[in-house]
């Protein structure tokens, strides 16, 4: 039995090869994940690479990335160690528009792979295209994060939490009980309590 990460180099190299989609087109890298498969025990699942992202191949390191460290931090989630963090399509989309209906089809292969093999305790459903990925529901995401859903991949259920994205984030200052901000540092703590 291969380990999880000769069989993520594997999945990579196919990823970095796809042209399943019109978005390898523009692409600049394939952004397929960032983390320590080996003792990552957290999937964080984002909407799509940006474009720090796409010209450097890996997820969230522009400003929102910076936020979601400064969260993790304070949540005290390793982002190295407890953290594999993974996007629904792994190129980066025009004007980082929304990606559509047929380019997440088109890359959802890889990503219910990534989460086979990682085999994460809980995933983070971050922003409301990863939360519309996996659970079908039109309450906003401000109405469902933090609570925790099962959902099923590959034949296998997970402990899933919709969280707030940090682009979101970003556009929200205030600190305030009961703020998104407030609210996402209380939605990572309750991630990290359920790996302990
Ligand atoms: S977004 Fe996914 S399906 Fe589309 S080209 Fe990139 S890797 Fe392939």
């Amino acid at each position: 039995m291969k380990n999880k990460k000769d069989l993520l180099q594997k999945l990579r190299l196919e990823c970095e090869q796809c042209k399943n989609c019109e978005l390898c087109f523009t692409r600049n890298n394939v952004v397929f994940a960032d983390g320590n498969p080996q003792s990552a025990s957290i999937i964080l699942i984002g909407e799509a690479p940006g474009e720090n992202e796409d010209l450097q191949g890996i997820p969230f390191i522009g400003r929102a990335g910076k936020l979601l460290n400064e969260f993790l931090s304070q949540a005290e989630i390793s982002r190295e160690d407890d953290l594999y963090i993974i996007n629904t399509v792994k190129c980066r989309p025009p004007k980082n528009r929304v990606p559509l209906d047929k380019e997440k089809d088109s890359c959802r292969d890889f990503l219910l792979s990534q989460v086979e093999i990682i085999n994460p305790k809980v995933i983070l459903l971050c922003g409301a295209t990863a939360l519309k990925s996996f659970i079908k529901t039109k309450i906003p995401i401000s109405k469902i994060r933090g609570d925790i859903f099962e959902i099923e991949i590959k034949d296998k259920k997970y402990s899933a939490i919709p969280i707030f994205h940090p682009s979101y984030l970003l556009r929200n200052h205030s600190v305030e009980p009961n703020s998104p901000r407030d609210l996402m540092l209380k939605d990572l703590k309750k991630a990290k309590e359920m790996i302990n």
